[in-house]
């Protein structure tokens, strides 16, 4: 049997960092799914897709094959065959993303792939629907949140320190919006699973958080 463990939650949770650590201890293989959406969404991009248009991006779901494999530890996404990795990470590829996740034909064919990947190993996949819908029967459901404010913050901090120009309070606005936008959609949209616990990480670092989700493991497999 496999182990699978669903942490969800809003945009700038910190879901990655910890996922990655967490995985990485316990050595589970960490699942990106926003990588899967921003992946599906660079092809979008690269055919020049209307992402308001639904009909066209049904006729081109189709088209895009997507793999994870992981080098060195580190998950590499390849778009029909191409590393894609360094693109997806793009201001403008996470606003394709953002907008084409709520339809229903781009889900179904990723949340079909992220079944299959759980199925064959021991994972930690973090997303926005994946205690609700991808693996209602996960081992563990972890819900991170954080207050807008800290999580623009941290954000803010993220970029100064890559040496990018940013103003906060774009960068509010910009999470509120995504937010709205998860949470809002018809389709699978962002919410707490009943039997998810709720961590809000706006008070915890990364230890107490990494510490707070291997107790709550262990507690769950004595
Ligand atoms: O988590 P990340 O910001 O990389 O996700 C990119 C976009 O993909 C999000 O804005 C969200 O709309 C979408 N997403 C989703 N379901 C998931 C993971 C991501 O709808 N399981």
């Amino acid at each position: 049997m496999s182990y699978s463990i669903a942490i969800d939650g809003p945009a700038g949770a910190g879901k990655s960092t910890i996922a990655k650590i967490v995985s990485k201890q316990l050595g589970y293989t960490y699942i990106d799914t926003g990588a899967m959406y921003r992946a599906m969404a660079v092809y979008f991009d690269e055919k020049g897709v209307n992402p308001d248009d639904e009909n066209e991006i049904n006729e081109h779901v189709d088209e895009v094959d997507i793999e994870l494999k992981h080098i060195d530890g580190l998950q590499h996404v390849f778009l029909n065959s191409a590393d894609v990795t360094d693109k997806l990470r793009l201001e403008q590829t996470g606003k394709m993303a953002s907008k084409t996740s709520k339809y229903g034909a781009v889900r179904s064919k990723l949340v079909e792939l992220q079944r299959k990947i759980a199925k064959s190993c021991d994972v930690i996949m973090d997303g926005r629907d994946i205690g609700t819908v991808v693996l209602p029967d996960a081992f563990l459901k972890i819900y991170l949140t954080a207050s807008v404010d800290t999580r623009a913050k941290r954000r803010f901090d993220e970029l100064k320190e890559k040496g990018q120009d940013c103003d906060l309070d774009l960068i509010k606005k910009d999470i509120a919006d995504r937010d709205y936008a998860d949470m809002h959609r018809e389709i699978s949209p962002l919410k707490q699973a009943d039997d998810a616990v709720l961590l809000d990480t706006s008070d915890m670092d990364i230890d107490a958080v990494v510490g707070a989700i291997i107790k709550l493991i262990e507690e769950k497999k004595n």
